[in-house]
């Protein structure tokens, strides 16, 4: 079979920071066990049904990776680049099967293997949903196959993790599970109930506490605007209140976004949500973090996170980097951005619309 014939199963969405990383994205189980959530609501997984993939399956994906790293590696050696990998071994596979440059299987495994095939990230929407068993036979094999690989990642529920018991968390971890992204969205009860998050704030926080008991390393989401005009004070308040229980390793900011088909976006054309203006945002920002006493860093690593003129250029207030700002050392640095961002006009900063250029409010 011709390398551009070869194919593993790659789900719809990471985390930019796996982005960043050109983390290897390997399908575990399939969609969101949840979309329900108002502002989602799986459309990214095209609200398709979520699926349990068996280990086999994921081991036979785990062998393709491991077939295509191994031929990348093969034409280096054959063309004297001692298993380096360049833009010329990348022409010369190219060349002899052009088909590979259309391949996103072979593209993405050249890229990860360029950037040291250190680090995975194990999709889709809720990994820990799987038992936990075979959870740590498709680990065990990857890690079997891949010896060389530093960091492992997942999406989970904070739901999953409240009801997954210490011991087997202990043993993920032990397998060799790294780092653990949960969407927290919000710690405000009244707008997890509204949202549909399918999650209490206590449940948030016992989740979290679990996690960072197992030894994960864990990024929580926050989606800033989530509550509104409306909403926001309570947001910004009770957001603090659950992440300073919880002490994450990362909060990562994203700030609300409203694709077509969420049932957010009805809200907001009945006028039923009333989505903050920029200097709104960041009085929001500045609220939370005020009120954030937490060891970990504070990241802006999502590129709907507050832009503004400034002359002909766009810049950004914050740093996008993934590893963001850390606390408490560049509170004080981060507030005062969020004071710089408040200084520049209203009507200077871009609205969200306009960042993603696209057709959506
Ligand atoms: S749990 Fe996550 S993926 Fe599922 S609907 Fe909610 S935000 Fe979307």
């Amino acid at each position: 079979m011709k390398l551009s014939e070869m194919s593993f199963e790659i789900g719809a969405i990471r985390p930019p920071s796996e982005g960043g990383s050109n983390s290897l994205l390997l399908r575990l189980t399939r969609n969101c066990p949840w979309s329900r959530c108002r502002f989602c609501y799986g459309i990214m997984y095209g609200r398709e049904k979520f699926e349990l993939r068996s280990v086999e399956e994921i081991k036979a994906d785990i062998d393709t990776v491991k077939t295509i790293a191994d031929q990348i590696s093969l034409v280096s050696w054959e063309l004297g680049y001692a298993g380096e990998l360049n833009h010329q071994v990348a022409s010369a596979m190219v060349n002899r099967d052009p088909a590979l440059r259309l391949s996103e299987c072979f593209v993405m495994v050249f890229n990860w293997l360029y950037s040291g095939a250190k680090t995975v990230f194990l999709q889709d929407a809720n990994s820990l949903a799987m038992p936990t068993a075979k959870l740590i036979e498709a680990i065990n094999y990857l890690k079997e196959k891949f010896p060389g690989i530093t960091r492992i990642t997942t999406y989970a529920r904070s739901k999953t993790l409240a009801k997954k018991p210490l011991n087997k968390l202990k043993a993920l971890r032990q397998a060799g599970l790294t780092r653990i992204h949960v969407g927290l969205e919000t710690g405000d009860d009244e707008l997890l109930r509204r949202v549909e998050k399918g999650v209490t704030s206590e449940e948030h926080i016992i989740a979290g506490k679990r996690a960072k008991e197992a030894g994960f390393e864990l990024s929580e989401y926050v989606m800033i605007d989530l509550g509104g005009r409306a909403r926001y004070r309570e947001h910004a308040e009770n957001t603090a209140r659950v992440l300073n229980e919880i002490n994450p390793d990362f909060i990562r900011l994203r700030p609300l976004r409203l694709i077509p088909g969420v049932p957010m976006l009805d809200d907001y054309e009945k006028g039923e949500l009333v989505l903050s203006s920029p200097h709104e945002r960041l009085e929001e920002l500045k609220i939370f973090v005020r009120r954030l006493n937490f060891t970990g860093r504070l990241c802006f690593d999502h590129f709907l996170n507050a832009w503004y003129r400034d002359g002909t250029r766009s810049r950004t207030l914050f740093s996008q980097d993934y590893s963001g700002y850390k606390f408490p050392e560049q509170k004080a640095e981060v507030l005062a951005l969020i004071d710089e961002g408040l200084r520049v006009d209203e009507s200077a900063h871009l609205h969200y619309k306009e960042i993603m250029g696209m057709n959506t409010i």
